[in-house]
């Protein structure tokens, strides 16, 4: 049982993993470390994050069940209360200062991203499908960096928050500015309104529409929230960019100063704890996605299903004409050649008392999950069936097809505005005959060397 955590099919689950590689494969560019953290940890990190004070309800406590009625060699601390991670701020905090020596000025920003499960112990009346759940992911970061840094770092993550939307071809949307609170704030005024300075400026400089939210920041820092319009014009909060001056106080972070930053003076009134070389980062919590399972959600209706190729659980069907065992057999290998698996053919390749040897796959390899359809069914009911579960491509294979080592390639769900049909043609180094497209409905005969580096030239172009 897994209540409040949805339980992701193969189908699911491929996609999720397709949002995961594709963030990963941006961060070197961004200057971003991947860590891996602990799920839970002690009450006392809880209490020095301040969570236990002000989230606690809002989290799974677990306990340790191990000193209760053990000898005196027990070890301490083996019943202590722990609790499941409902972010990964207080994890990251412990990283940045345990990853050795003081650090320098000149080392920062330092930016760490987590994949991690995250758990929230929302009400079971609030948890609906993949949107709200009680254990989820977030495509989760945190940059450290110094205070003269914040309009670059904002300025770099708003650009990626850019490129990652485009790519999904969502949007438009808005950014919104959340200032300081009129009373209840940390950190000195001149830091905030430095720090609101900047990001001004940072939205100015993006070009995108934005608003402010007077009054509306948190307590311990401004923050930039995304408001993503979807089709029907309904408005959805996605990434979330907040700024933090409270967490690096209660972790007691700190940096060695610059020459500049000695000679401005000395840092805040109410944060008197710092070596007087020192200074605190600023902490900037980010997400692009927010959480993971709550925007393939909104993949999901943006699509409507009908996912892009590079991003689709379903990006093509084998379907047989017959049922003879050289279509059968030449189905299998059409599979393994489109799939993109070298070395052993096919599992299915593995007959008794034939020894089959693995070999390693390259990690750069374009694996693709195409499924057969060898059913023995009339084809317009395999079509309908392959229409109605939204495969991008349907691949014929027939007697016809053996014999000429070649593949019928259709298009059933691939959005089409021109540019697949024009790379069709550059991969067939010819012009698109009125035979291979009637109307649109293409429909082509092609070697598997050809349909491979057409599906290639999809997964590298984000269709
Ligand atoms: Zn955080």
């Amino acid at each position: 049982m897994s209540p409040g955590s949805p339980l992701l099919l193969p189908n699911g689950a491929y996609v999720f993993q397709k949002l995961q590689d594709f963030l990963r494969a941006q961060y070197p560019q961004f200057g971003y470390k991947e860590v891996i953290t602990p799920t839970i940890y002690k009450k006392s990190l809880w209490e020095k994050s301040g969570h236990w004070e002000n989230y606690a309800e809002d989290m799974f406590s677990v306990q340790g069940r191990g000193a209760t009625g053990r000898t005196e060699n027990a070890q301490a601390g083996e019943d202590e209360e722990f609790g499941l991670k409902p972010m990964n701020c207080p994890g990251h905090c412990l990283l940045f200062w345990g990853e050795g020596e003081l650090k320098s000025y000149r080392e920062l920003p330092v930016r760490y991203a987590d994949f991690s499960a995250l758990h929230r112990n929302e009400i079971s009346g609030s948890l609906t499908g993949l949107t709200r759940v009680r254990r989820f992911h977030q495509d989760d970061a945190h940059i450290f960096c110094r205070p003269d840094q914040i309009l670059s770092e904002i300025q770099q993550t708003l650009r990626f928050v850019g490129m990652v939307y485009d790519t999904f071809n969502l949007g438009p949307y808005k950014l919104l500015l959340s200032t300081r609170p009129e009373e209840h704030y940390i950190g000195t005024l001149e830091e905030w309104n430095r720090a609101e300075e900047q990001l001004t400026s940072a939205l100015n400089n993006s070009g995108r529409e934005w608003a402010i939210n007077e009054g509306d920041g948190a307590f311990y820092g401004p923050k930039i929230d995304i408001i993503l319009k979807d089709a029907t014009g309904k408005e959805h909060q996605t990434a979330t960019i907040q700024l933090d001056f409270q967490l690096p106080q209660r972790f007691d972070l700190q940096y060695q100063a610059s020459p500049e930053e000695l000679e401005v003076g000395p840092i805040s009134a109410g944060d008197k704890n710092i070596d007087s070389s020192c200074r605190r980062p600023v902490i900037v919590h980010r997400a692009i996605y927010g959480s993971l399972e709550r925007f393939m959600a909104l993949l999901i209706e943006h699509y409507n299903g009908n996912f892009p190729f590079w991003l689709s659980p379903r990006p093509a069907l084998i379907m047989t004409l017959n049922q003879t065992p050289q279509v059968l057999e030449y189905a299998t290998r059409v599979q393994s050649a489109l799939a993109g698996i070298s070395g052993l053919s096919h599992p299915s390749d593995a007959r008794e008392g034939t020894e089959i040897k693995p070999t390693p796959q390259q990690l750069s390899a374009t694996h693709l999950p195409i499924d057969i359809d060898s059913s023995a069914r009339a084809l317009g009911k395999k079509f309908h069936e392959a229409r109605t579960k939204k495969y991008n491509h349907v691949i014929v294979v027939g007697t016809e097809e053996v014999k000429s080592q070649t593949v019928r390639l259709q298009i059933t769900n691939q959005t089409n505005d021109g540019t697949v049909t024009k790379i069709i043609s550059e991969v067939l180094g010819r012009p698109l005959t009125e035979k291979d497209d009637k109307n649109g409905n293409i429909s082509v005969g092609v070697t598997v060397e050809e349909a491979r580096r057409y599906f290639l030239r999809l997964v590298e172009g984000f269709l």
